[in-house]
Parts: C-alpha cells; structure tokens; sequence
C-alpha cells in the first residue's frame, strides 16, 4: 500500500532532478525494505509577518507551499504589525482609554479585508465566523482589561497569541487541502526568571505525537505556546515564530528548515542602515549565530541552535522574489576568497556595567561571584571584558537589565565596596555594541587592526571590545549616536569591493557652489562607472535654507526643494546638524566668504570630516589659526584642502606642496594673484574708465561679492599669505607691505557710498593710462615673496616681462626654488570664474576620495 506514494514522491523527485534521494529510494525498493525504512523526508518553512501581511503576500507563500513537493509544516507570524498593535490597544484599555476600541475596529477591519483578497468565495463565511468568533473572545478580554483597569502578564500573553492563532487561520484556509494546527498544543515552555523557557522534552514528544501522521501541508502560528504546568497560553519572546519552526524543524528531522521573509537573504549587514549591504551566499551555523545574537533581525537568536544541533540547514528566502537563490546556512565552512568576515551586527540597546578596583588584582573568584549574582538575577550578559591587569571587569547587558544588574552587584560587593578594594559599581547606559563576524577572521593577522584603526580614523571611540578566542567575533561597544557611523566605516573597509563613497556637504549656492552642483550633477554616473566612487551630496545650504538628506539630494531638483523644504539656516543649526547626522567618509565643502562658517571647520575637523574650503578667512586668518586647522585634520586623519584660496583652479597649492614633499625649498614668488584686478587693468581704456572696469569685473563673476575687497588689495594680501604659508614661513596678513593705488578713503563708507564716489577717480587714472601707454608699458597688481618677506602693489612693467601678456583675468606665478633656480616654474591660466574655481574644489574633493 505504500507503492503508490513512491512512485509518485519519485516522479516528483525526477521532475526536480534530486537524482541522490531517487537513488536512496531505488535502493531501498530494490532491498524491498522499503515499507519499513522510508522516513518521509519533510521541511518546514516558516513565513514572517511581512509574507502574510497583505493579500499579496498570502497568494505568494499559496504559491510557493503549493509548488513543495515534500510534506511540508508552514509557520506562520501574526500579520506585521499586529503584535505590536496588540500589544498597543492592550495599554490603551488597561489606561482606561476608550480609543482602544476604535484602534481593536482597525486591527479587524485589516484582517477581513485580507480574507476577502484570499480565501475562495465558497469558504469565505466559514472562514470570517471562524475569525470572528476568536476577534469577539478577544474584544471580550479588551473590555475585561478596560473595565479593571489592571492587566497582568497571563493576560498580554494571551492577548498577543491572537495575532499567530488568527493568521493561522486565515493562511490555512487559503492553501488549497492545508491541515491547521495550533501550535500552543505542542509547543510547552517552563517559567525562569519570568521567561518562558521551551520544555523540549514535553514539546519534542508532543510534535511527535501531534505529527504522526503528517498531511502534505501543515499550517500553524508560531511564536505562541503553553506553560506546561498550568496551560495558559505563552510565547517564545518576540520573533519568535522563528524558534517555533526550528523546534519543529529539530523534532521531525526536516530536511531543511526555510525562513522566508521580505529580503533576499542574510545580508552583510542590517540593510536599513547600510544601503548597499549584500546577501551572504552562504553562512556556518557559527556564523549565523553570532550575527543573529547581535541584532540581526533576519533570524530570532534561539532559532538556530535546534537546527545546529541536528544538523539540519537552514534558508534564507525572499516570499516576494522566489528565485533569488536567499542564503544557505550549513555546518559547512565558508568564505568568500579575500573577505575575512562575513557580517557585521548591532545592537543599539547596550548598558556597559564596570566592577573595578585594585583590590581585585590576583583575588580568585571575583568574576565568579559577578557571574553568578546576575544568572541569580536572570541577567543575561553579551559582552565581557577583562584587562589582564585584573583590575577592572566590564560586562555589557540590556539597558533594561542594568538597574538590577548594579544593584545586585553592589549587594554583593557591599563589604568589599564599604572596605574600599572594590570601587563603587556603575553603569554606563545608551551604549551600542557592534560585532563583526566570520570564521575566516581565525588566524587571520590584522583583522583587529583594520577594525580599530578605521573606527580610529573616523573618530569613533570605543568604549570597551571583546574576542574571544575561537576569533569568530569581534566585539566593541561604542555611544550610541556614533553607531550608524561605524557600521558604515565598517562595511565599507571589509565589504566595500563595490563603490566608495563620499558624503558632501556644500554650504554656500551662489556662482561657485551653484557651479560645483552642477558639476558633481553630470559627472556623478560617470566617476561611479569609471571609478566607482558615489558623490553623495547629502546638505546643501543657502544663506537662508538648508536641506539634508542621508540619502542624497537629488541634484536636479535642489534649488526648488531647499526653497520648499529647507530649514531656516544659522551656521550654529549647519553645525549641529552635520555633526547629529555623523555620517561616515565626510566633506564640508565652503563656497561662501561668511566668516561664521568658516570658525566652524575646526569642529568638524575635530570629528573627523574633511574640509574644501573656497572661503579664504579660515587659512589667512591669525598664522596660529591655520597651523591649528591643519594640524587638526592631521591629527585626525582627514583634509583641509584650500586649492582655489589662491589662482582659483590652478594647480598651485598642490604644486607647491609636491615640491617641498619632494625637499625642495622655495625661495622666492612673484604673481599676479587678483583676476578681478587684472581684468580691470586689462580693460581700462579711453572708452572704459576705471568704475566703469570695475563694475565689469563684478558682473562677470570675478571680483568677490565687495569688489573693495579687491581693490583694496585685501584679497591678494591673503592670497599672498596663505602662499608664504604654504611655502613654509609664518606670515601675517599685517607684514605684507602695500602699495596700493585706490586712496583709503574710498573704502571707508559703505559699499553703495563706494560706488557713488568711485567714479570721481576715472580721469586722473586715465591719465596716467595714458602715459604708460605711450611708454610701452602696462599695470599689474603684483604679490612678492622673498624669503618670507612679502609685498603687494601696483607695478608698470614693459613688454618683456613675463607678466606684460596677462590677458583677461588671468593669474601667473612665477616660483624660484633650490632646483627651479635660474628658470623659476610658472603657472599660468584663469584665475577667477565660477567654473574653474569650481572646478578646482572638485578636484579637491576628489583627492579626498583618494581615487586619482
Ligand atoms: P519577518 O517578519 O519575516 O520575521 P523580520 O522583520 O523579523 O521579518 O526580519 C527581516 C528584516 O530583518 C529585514 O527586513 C531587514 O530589515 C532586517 N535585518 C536586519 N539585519 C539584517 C541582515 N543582516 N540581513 C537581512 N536582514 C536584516
Ligand atoms: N508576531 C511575533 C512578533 O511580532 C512573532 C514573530 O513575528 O516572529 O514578535
Ligand atoms: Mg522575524
């Protein structure tokens, strides 16, 4: 009477090509033991809340259990959310709040529509009286809570198995010829330290009994249970419907126990924190358990040591994308070639408790007693670290263990606290702990190393750090606020094979910011192809608005947006929101002349976020300023790069800098510094007197937003300095010596005064144009530097020298060093204009991405 069932399990095998199990069955026909030996093979796949939250989801998981071949027991969460709400309309009738009705009519409403969407016309009023009947018990239990005002544990307990036994329900009527269980019959827990801790004697011998017969498709709630002693309903804690199948899984020796869910596997991390977190083909139980023990939502912790045990793999599926392959956990080992770790977790909910004090130093049995106080106490400890000095202990547990963790430690150390050899004991709450895991990080030098140094380049501190010596784990506990921040540096040090990516604030919209929008816009797709690098623009600023987005703004659309959406702008609200935000791999980028923002870059510099500056305040304020902004960003590893202070995108700086890394010395520059300037003194003529040049050379976008800034030399004085600077010597902007051609007073009003007198200056200076023009000789506004000596000012030079041909707004430079001696190096081009000043920030921020 079994042949039948053989021949069509083999067909079914045939048809999905499982040649080793029709080889097995073969065998044991031929052996004609068969109808003794076959132990049907069975797999249990559980589906989680979002896979039955919808009529999609329900018709997919239909699909997927339909399409098994093997018996199979589907478990099933509540609908998403609905614990949660349950949990919620709970609290509000046990305040007395009448609006728990209301909210309870909304839970109801949800899963009828469902069944509506699900089940098959002919079984939709048995369905919706079978539901219904369990929704009236429960409102019943609702207006109990109400009317006492009091709830107890028994009774939540209760409530919330609603959520598993009705989803049960509803997905076991919409699989065609389901079988429904509940699971509270099977499933039998023990109360420890008010947990309910799973009795596997009584629930494996009850699964047994309950499955001994085992129809094809089996449907039940996981996550509820029952108290074995007293039969009241029960759980397995939150998320628990995992447990529930793998306890399944365990006692009827499935051949495979799959998880299905809303991703596509196991990622390398929690993929609503790191956006290009990737599945993990495959994973060791070890692995699995780490990972999950830290916070990885994807697998309730406890879930995978029944199925370790029996040696029964795991898998990891997306309900709503089938055919991604998901990820397989196994006994086996695994690595990816080159990548030590597999995965990084959290947990944001970490209270460091530390028992310190010399008197510990070489006492035996210390951490005995600390251990055993909190298993007396029902604590669980994640983390524990010792220094060998003996002296301090560190134990991280929840948040919500920590008041009676350090109250029971400080019972137990009273005498030993009293005597002072023990300090007194406290915890540190709000903390987060980290792991990184993988068993290839086993011998394996420096995994430690990359860790600690990347958390130390992006100035995240740690707290205190664990590995234990199988080296499957390491552990660090960190603030909380900076946890987004080192699972992002983390991920992208160990994973990051894919892009680099760069996070960019830009403050300041007018010519040159607006110009450097633009052009990170266009070549955004392209340096992501070609160098695999994201520009992430994640603030922008006006003087009025500011926009941030952790995402990145999209760049078509951020003037209209920071128009609507932005917030009122201060630089104290700019600063406070780039360092709450604390973003990883970071760029401030200035592309205002406001000295309030540029006072900020020591703050940011301080926590790690480079900073391109346009604005020239900052590195030709006081001498002890600059060297303390660079000597910051050295200090902490990041850049303060200042390219376009000086010739705008002209390669100067750099230059410079290349020349003394190399051990040149340089000795002496002469330049023309002011492309405002130099336009103006390029377009005097009879036709354009002096105001006239000068409000040119403001409406083409040279001369700073006050055009006296330039006039007034101010500009190359601190063009000047910053060089000098560069160049080694310690310069004030008061030591530069000028000569300058415009009288004082006109830059003593206002700036509308300065306009309305400025043209009093016209004829005198188109005399004097005039004679140097039948001299042969023209204007230039030159900057020297002699050893450290400087000095600006108005100079006629004749047609031989270099700076004679300047055109338009042009800089040039002529630098003499040890080796450029008798010929000095010049450089030459453009040295105002949104585009190449722009264009030089880019080039700024991309050395910061290190890629060229
Ligand atoms: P279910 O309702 O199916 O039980 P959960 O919400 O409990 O689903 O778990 C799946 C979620 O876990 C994913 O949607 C994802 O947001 C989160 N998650 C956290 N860490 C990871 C990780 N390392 N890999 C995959 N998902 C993760
Ligand atoms: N419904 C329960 C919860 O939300 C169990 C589960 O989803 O696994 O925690
Ligand atoms: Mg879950």
């Amino acid at each position: 009477m079994f042949f039948p069932k053989v021949a069509t399990l083999l067909s079914k095998y045939k048809e999905k090509n499982l040649l080793y199990a029709e080889k097995t069955l073969f065998l044991q026909a031929k052996t004609q033991t068969i109808k003794f030996n076959i132990k049907q093979t069975m797999k249990v796949l559980k589906f989680g809340g979002t896979s039955v939250g919808s009529v999609n989801g329900i018709l997919s998981v239909k699909k997927i259990v339909e399409a098994e071949v093997e018996p199979v027991i589907v478990v099933v969460s509540a609908f998403s959310g609905i614990t949660d709400e349950l949990y919620k309309v709970a609290n509000l009738a046990c305040e007395g709040n009448k609006t728990y009705v209301a909210q309870f009519d909304m839970l109801v409403t949800r899963h009828m529509e469902v069944i509506d969407g699900v089940i098959a016309d002919n079984k939709k009023t048995e369905v919706i009286n079978l539901v219904q009947t369990q929704f009236t018990d429960l409102s019943n239990i609702f207006r109990g809570v109400f009317l006492i005002k009091d709830i107890s544990t028994k009774i939540i307990d209760t409530i919330v198995s609603y959520g598993e036994v009705i989803s049960s329900i509803i997905v076991a009527n919409a699989i065609t010829n389901a079988v429904h269980f509940d699971s509270r019959t099977f499933t039998k827990t023990e109360n420890q330290f008010d947990k309910h801790i799973v009795d596997f004697e009584k629930t494996n011998h009850l699964i047994a009994e309950s499955f001994s017969t085992l129809p094809q498709i089996s449907v039940c709630g996981g996550f509820i249970s029952t108290d074995r002693n007293t039969n009241f309903t029960t759980n397995l804690g939150r998320g628990g419907s995992d447990y529930t199948a793998a306890i399944l899984a365990a006692a009827l020796h499935a051949s495979i126990l799959e998880i299905w869910t809303d991703v596509d596997g196991f990622m390398t991390a929690d993929p609503r924190i790191i956006n290009n977190a990737y599945v993990i083909e495959k994973l060791s139980f070890i692995e699995a358990m780490e990972l999950c023990n830290f916070g990885a939502k994807v697998i309730y912790p406890p879930t995978i040591f029944p199925v370790f045990h029996k040696n029964i793999p795991v898998k990891i599926k997306n309900t709503f994308n089938p055919e991604a392959e998901g990820t397989f956990i196994s006994r086996e080992k695994t690595g990816e070639a080159g990548k030590a770790i597999k995965g990084i977790s959290s947990i944001n909910d970490t209270s460091l408790i530390t028992v310190q004090g010399l008197g510990m130093v070489g006492v035996i049995g210390v951490n005995h007693r600390i251990f055993r106080i909190l298993a007396k106490n029902g604590i669980s400890v994640f983390l524990v670290s010792q220094a060998s000095s003996e002296n301090t202990t560190s134990i991280g547990v929840r948040n919500a263990d920590s008041a009676v963790a350090v109250e029971a430690l400080r019972k137990e150390f009273d005498y030993e606290i009293a005597q002072g050899e023990i300090n007194d004991i406290f915890s540190e709450d709000d903390l987060a702990t980290v792991a990184i895991v993988g068993d290839n990080m086993k011998r394996t030098p420096g995994i430690a190393g990359k860790l600690f140094g990347t958390l130390g380049r992006n100035g995240i501190n740690v707290v205190a750090c664990a590995q234990g010596a199988s080296e499957t784990n390491i552990s660090f506990v960190t603030d909380r606020k900076s946890l987004r921040k080192a699972l992002n540096v983390i991920h992208d040090s160990f994973f990051l094979s894919e892009y680099q990516v760069l996070n960019i604030f830009v403050v300041g919209v007018g010519t040159v910011g607006g110009s450097l929008l633009n052009q990170i816009k266009k070549q955004q797709t392209k340096l992501m192809e070609q160098n695999s690098l994201k520009l992430n623009v994640v603030g922008i600023t006006s003087s009025k608005k500011m926009l941030f987005l952790r995402e990145g703004i999209d760049l078509e659309t951020y003037a209209e947006d920071l128009k609507t959406k932005g917030a009122d702008a201060s630089p104290e609200k700019i600063c406070n929101e780039i360092l709450n935000m604390n973003i990883f791999n970071s760029v401030f980028v200035d592309c205002t002349a406001n000295l309030h923002i540029s006072n900020l870059y020591q703050t940011f510099l301080e926590n790690n976020i480079s900073v391109v500056a346009v604005n020239k305040i900052a590195a030709s304020s006081s001498y002890e300023e600059y060297i303390n902004l660079k000597e910051t960003a050295r200090r902490r590893g990041v850049k303060f790069l200042f390219e376009t202070n000086v010739g705008a995108g002209l390669p100067i700086i750099n230059t410079m800098n290349n020349l003394i890394y190399s051990g040149d010395h340089i000795q002496k520059m002469e330049a023309v510094l002011s492309g405002t300037l130099n336009f103006i003194f390029n377009t005097i003529s009879s036709e354009i007197p002096i105001s006239k040049a000068i409000l040119m050379a403001k409406e083409a976008g040279y001369a700073e937003p006050d055009p006296r800034i330039d006039l007034s030399g101010k500009d190359v004085i601190r063009k000047l300095v910053i060089l000098a600077r560069e160049a080694g010597y310690k310069v004030e902007q008061e030591d530069v010596i000028k000569n300058l051609f415009i009288p004082d007073k006109y830059f003593a009003g206002s700036l509308d005064d300065f306009w309305k007198t400025v043209p009093e200056l016209d004829a005198e200076f188109e005399e004097k144009r005039k004679a140097l023009t039948a001299q042969g000789k023209r204007w230039r506004f030159v900057a020297t530097m002699e050893n450290g000596s400087c000095k600006v000012g108005l100079q006629e030079v004749d047609s031989t020298h270099p700076f004679y041909d300047l055109q338009g707004s042009n800089n040039i430079i002529l630098i003499t060093t040890e080796r450029y001696n008798e010929f000095p190096m010049m450089i030459k081009g453009y040295g105002a204009g949104a585009s190449v000043t722009s264009a030089g920030v880019f080039s700024d921020i991309i050395s910061i991405a290190n890629i060229r």
